[in-house]
């Protein structure tokens, strides 16, 4: 693939970043000319239209508008969220160009109105219509600074100096523009769990309006959480900060039979949204500690399901992290010891976890069957083989998904660089940077549009090739709760 390119329309946008790249920056004026269909960027300034974007901000075009009609630009989140990690203050949006320069407030604001934010008299024409051209612009001017103004040549200097301060990332930019192989790791994304849990939430708010009080996450992802709040539920620590006789919805990751009291006592009326597999695990810390047994649960102290599980039987639960604590683990009968795990662990770290525990126990009783669930070993062992087929591996999840930061962990023992991002705009140039197989996959609580977002990104960079790879297909739907009906969620 020919080399990538840096568009400048006017010679001052020229002289700000000539000699600033390791790529070629061309002064183009007002025409694309016959150039080779290849990954480009436009740099300059722009005016903005609406008065949340400043004198000195930086607009990124998510899609250009001009007479070609709208035109999009993939890489925008990439180039966005790596501008931001610089420090620079970004807005993303459509730019729309204009044959004449636009200055007064009633023309601002009649393009501001169809969602524009910001206006230019070039990138349209000098745009890809595949979606492969980058936008950049730097405000001179807004609806409330203008262009005919005395101030102007003051803030034009600023801004050509904002334009100098993005170089870097212009050439990370260009270092990682190039053909790529995407490798999706099937399965990935959303569980039965979580879906369930999500249209819990939803169906409550259907049926008892809003708002709908939820004790924690829902389920580990910001994005969801968010989505939730625009739709009305409230999002609290602890139930009882849930007004009485309200409704409270309790997380997929389960909780104590205290917080059950908690709401309880306060006449809450109860939705519950625990996965039932971790119920599961529930039930044998109940029949464990009924036995006088002690129950060692292996997980992750702090985990908001290890807090629920180990609740169950607070005076027979004993939480161990790992095979040193394992080791170490005192129990006041060896002969009546069990062990319980947290459902989202690494399947080969808890495994050795265990070894040491049977070692050290021979007595020791385990659950019927395995307590980590389908998803996390389904999800762990396609982005195993991804990871050995990729030269990196981009998990989408929240940094709080213990089951996301699992497929992170999973993805680097099999030799291969991984990253966690909460959403494409946390992918770094600089990890794709002559990098022409990726792998990509999503821990079970991240929307699968997230994943759709990272490929459509990546393709502006260059043409993508994507294949699935894993062959287990996941079709265990549950029920939801009773209080709210007896339908299944497939
Ligand atoms: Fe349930 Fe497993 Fe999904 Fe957790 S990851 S919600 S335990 S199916």
């Amino acid at each position: 693939m020919t080399a990538p390119v840096v568009r400048t329309p006017l010679w001052t946008e020229w002289l700000a970043l000539r000699g600033r790249l390791d790529v070629p920056v061309v002064r183009t004026g007002r025409s694309r000319g016959a150039s080779l269909p290849v990954p480009d960027l436009v740099a300059g300034l722009a005016g903005a239209l609406t008065s949340d974007v400043a004198p000195g901000d930086l607009v990124v075009a998510g899609e250009v508008r001009g007479e070609r009609g709208p035109m999009p630009s993939h890489a925008a989140p990439l180039v966005a969220g790596e501008l931001r990690r610089a420090g620079l203050r970004v807005h993303v949006g459509p730019v729309v160009t204009t044959r004449r320069v636009v200055d007064s407030t009633q023309d601002r604001a009649a393009l501001a109105a169809r969602g524009a934010v910001a206006v230019d008299t070039e990138s349209a024409l000098l745009a890809s219509p595949d979606g492969t051209t980058v936008v950049v612009r730097v405000v001179t001017d807004t609806p409330r600074q203008r262009l005919l103004s005395p101030a102007l040549p003051a803030r034009a200097v600023r801004a050509l100096a904002t334009l100098r301060r993005t170089a870097p990332v212009l050439d990370r930019w260009a270092a990682a523009v190039g053909e790529r192989e995407v490798v999706l790791a099937t399965p990935r994304s959303f569980c039965a769990g979580v879906e369930r849990a999500i249209h819990v939430v939803e169906s409550a708010l259907d049926r008892f309006g809003a708002p709908v009080h939820v004790r924690r996450q829902i389920v580990h992802n910001r994005h969801v959480v968010e989505e939730l709040e625009r739709r009305g539920a409230v999002f609290v620590e602890e139930a009882d900060e849930v007004p009485e006789g309200g409704v409270v919805v309790f997380s997929a990751h389960g909780v104590a039979p205290a917080v059950r009291r908690t709401a309880e006592e306060r006449g809450l009326r109860v939705i519950d949204a625990t996965c039932p597999l971790v119920w599961k695990v529930h039930r044998e810390v109940g029949r464990f500690a009924a036995a006088d047994r002690t129950v060692l649960l292996i997980g992750h102290h702090d985990h908001e399901e290890v807090v629920g599980t180990r609740g169950e039987a607070p005076d027979h639960v004993v939480v161990v992290a790992d095979p040193e604590e394992a080791a170490r683990v005192s129990v006041p009968d060896p002969e009546r010891v069990s062990y319980v795990m947290q459902t989202t662990l690494a399947v080969d770290d808890a495994a050795e976890t265990a070894a040491v525990l049977r070692e050290r126990f021979p007595a020791l009783a385990g659950p019927h069957t395995d307590d980590i669930c389908y998803a996390t070993t389904n999800r762990q062992q396609a982005v195993r083989e991804v990871a050995a087929r990729t030269e990196l591996v981009i998990v989408v999840g929240s940094p709080n998904s213990s089951n996301s930061q699992r497929l992170v962990e999973v993805a680097e023992a099999a030799g291969t660089p991984a990253h966690l991002v909460d959403d494409v705009s946390e992918v770094e140039l600089s990890w794709l940077a002559g990098v022409r197989r990726v792998g990509i996959t999503a821990g079970a609580s991240a929307p699968p549009a997230l994943v759709d977002d990272v490929v459509q990104s990546l393709a502006g960079l260059g043409p993508v090739h994507v294949r699935e790879h894993g062959d287990v297909v996941e079709d265990i739907a549950f029920a939801v709760p009773k209080e709210l009906s007896r339908e299944v969620v497939t």
